[in-house]
């Protein structure tokens, strides 16, 4: 700016390092909930899904893709949220740590700024704080393999924490009877124990449980009425316009099937 003229200190500028994300490249950046764990039992999550906390979680991811440029998809799950710049973003200059970091502080300051909307009268303890690192990823087919990537944690985690305090709140076991019992357990005995014992069908679970939270732009046609006045008379007309709205999603994501009914989120 003119108010900043040059002076002899100017030089330190040069240190600055370039951080500048490859061009073409779909920039992710993952935020990760610090010690959450421990969050989630100060502020007594219910296990082992707290809805209210995925709710307000979803919520702040919201307002990131809102108010910040670029973002064409966005994958949440437990304290964890991943954003997709698309691959010819040019916002702040493709900078790493810009992008990261407004990405980081519009998320957390969502976090505690919406969080009477999902805790109400429960008050939160503490400030909290979230990673972020950016990863980029040259082709659709890696990307594509990124998100499939967290979801298949998604699942895994969910499946695991499911039986796990299925056995402790509804089996009477420990925490570490729990923990040893599922020790070497595959996916097939996980469901196996769920259903025999308490017969829970685990494809009936809820699916943002089992899938995660997808939020994407997609055209919405709202139809308004009006009134107008035509050479002195009332008229009702209607209008349509369609503008762009996040939605959210809870499907899987792995497949086809969501990125075929949804071929705007990927470039060529
Ligand atoms: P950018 O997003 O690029 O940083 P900006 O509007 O934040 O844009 P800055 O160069 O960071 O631009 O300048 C911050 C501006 O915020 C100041 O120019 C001033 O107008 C305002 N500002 C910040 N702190 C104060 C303060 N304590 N009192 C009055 N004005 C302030
Ligand atoms: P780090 O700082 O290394 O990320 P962490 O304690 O946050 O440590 P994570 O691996 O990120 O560890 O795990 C997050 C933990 O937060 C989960 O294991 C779970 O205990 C808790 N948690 C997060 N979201 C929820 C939720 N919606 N409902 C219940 N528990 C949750
Ligand atoms: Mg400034
Ligand atoms: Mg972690
Ligand atoms: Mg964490
Ligand atoms: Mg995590
Ligand atoms: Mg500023």
């Amino acid at each position: 700016s003119p108010v900043m003229a040059k002076s002899k200190f100017e030089y330190v500028r040069n240190f600055e390092t370039d951080d500048t994300c490859l061009r073409n490249c779909y920039i992710v950046v993952r935020l990760d909930g610090r010690n959450f764990h421990k969050f989630a039992d100060q502020h007594n999550f219910a296990k082992p899904n707290d809805d209210r906390a995925l709710g307000l979680m979803t919520r702040s991811a919201r307002s990131v893709m809102e108010e910040l440029e670029d973002i064409v998809i966005a994958y949440g799950q437990s304290d964890e949220y991943s954003f997709v710049f698309k691959r010819s973003s040019n916002w702040f200059k493709r900078r790493a740590s810009k992008l990261m970091t407004h990405v980081a502080s519009q998320f957390s300051s969502s976090y505690v700024f919406y969080w009477r909307d999902y805790f109400g009268e429960q008050p939160l303890l503490y400030p909290p704080g979230f990673d972020g690192r950016v990863v980029l990823y040259p082709s659709n087919r890696n990307l594509r393999d990124y998100l499939s990537w967290r979801q298949a944690d998604c699942h895994i985690n969910n499946l695991y924490n499911t039986v796990f305090w299925s056995l402790v709140l509804k089996g009477g076991l420990s925490t570490v009877q729990a923990e040893d019992r599922l020790k070497g357990t595959v996916a097939g005995d996980k469901n196996e124990i769920l259903f025999s014992e308490f017969n829970i069908n685990y494809n009936n679970e809820p699916l943002h449980h089992r899938k995660g939270t997808a939020l994407i732009w997609e055209k919405i046609d709202e139809t308004t009425t009006k009134q107008i006045k035509v050479s002195n008379e009332e008229k009702e007309v209607t209008v349509t316009r369609s503008r762009k709205r996040v939605t959210a999603h809870h499907c899987d994501i792995i497949g086809d099937q969501f990125w075929n009914e949804h071929p705007e989120i990927l470039e060529d």
